[in-house]
């Protein structure tokens, strides 16, 4: 996908440059690096003759969106199995979950206990009885497979940045761009959550150790936002014309804009963040912080 240059004031004041690599326009409603994370998931379990598709996810999944777009596409059937069995009495009125039902996802709500669960075998082969066989993919999508994908988010006109940017929820689009990026780069990973497993989980799928976690933006936890940064995200908007989600992305630009100000990069130093979507999980928040009288995400 083609870099954005980005103009604020912000930016400009302290002679770097910043580029927006638009992963977000792969997809008008689904996640750019998820449509990443699922292409050779869906070829091997085309190899395998399977077909269907099992994942999990939250109320309002960037996941759980690609993965029921994808099968939609694809021709395979999707199953879905959700955290919070309360959500299945309002279906409709969770966007996300709306978009995957109409994208031919059939559902399985569990209790937040069982979903603790979800990775064992055990409950897997209860799945299993219930479904039969289907081709298993984890939550947020990260395998092996999916690494694969996000490798090949750099091109090679890309190796002129001094710094790689990007959201990070369980290390798999970061551990692609390590290992796509060159030995003279920086990659720089703002977590959406907090949490010390993710070093560990990148560790699994990276071969290279020129990245670097920046954990101060979480902003309290997955999910969780304030008016700083939707005010932030709007302020955005307005002066780029260019959309940012309040899980993932607009974490990470307000932490790279934040170090900017403070004076974590050199002069002239060129920073690519790749904007890896999730604008679909916008109305969801929306729906929430109107029911918390906050301002909307525009
Ligand atoms: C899932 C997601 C991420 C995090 O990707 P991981 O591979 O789980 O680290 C970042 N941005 C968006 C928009 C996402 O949907």
């Amino acid at each position: 996908m083609h870099n954005q240059e980005i103009h604020i004031p912000a930016i400009e004041k302290a002679s770097v440059r910043v580029f927006i690599k638009r992963e977000d326009r792969i997809h008008p409603f689904v996640s750019g690096n998820k449509f990443r994370k699922l292409k050779y998931n869906l070829l091997e379990a085309q190899k395998l003759e399977q077909d269907t598709l099992l994942t999990f996810g939250g109320a309002f999944s960037n996941h759980i969106a690609a993965t029921a777009y994808a099968g939609f596409e694809k021709g395979l059937k999707t199953i879905g199995v959700i955290r919070g069995e309360e959500l299945e009495s309002s279906v409709s009125k969770n966007p996300t979950l709306l978009f995957a039902r109409e994208h031919g996802m059939e559902f399985k709500f569990i209790s937040r206990a069982d979903y603790r669960k979800k990775d064992t075998s055990a409950y897997i082969n209860i799945l299993k009885e219930e479904f039969g066989t289907f081709y298993l993919i984890p939550e947020g999508g990260t395998n092996t497979l999916a690494v694969k994908g996000c490798e090949e988010i750099l091109t090679q006109d890309d190796a002129r940045f001094d710094y790689i940017c990007t959201a990070v929820g369980t290390g798999g689009t970061i551990s692609g761009l390590i290992n796509c990026s060159q030995l003279r780069q920086q990659v720089l990973g703002f977590p959406a959550l907090k949490g010390d497993f993710l070093k560990s989980e990148i560790h699994k799928f990276a071969h290279k150790d020129n990245w670097k976690l920046i954990a101060d933006y979480h902003f309290g936890g997955y999910a969780k936002i304030n008016r700083d940064l939707i005010n932030f995200i709007n302020l955005f908007k307005g002066q780029t014309d260019i959309s940012l989600d309040p899980v993932y992305t607009g974490k990470m630009m307000f932490g790279i804009v934040d170090l900017i100000q403070k004076g974590y990069f050199d002069e002239n130093t060129s920073i690519l963040a790749v904007h890896t979507g999730g604008l679909q999980g916008i109305a969801g928040m929306n729906q929430y912080l109107k029911q918390k009288n906050l301002p909307l995400i525009k």
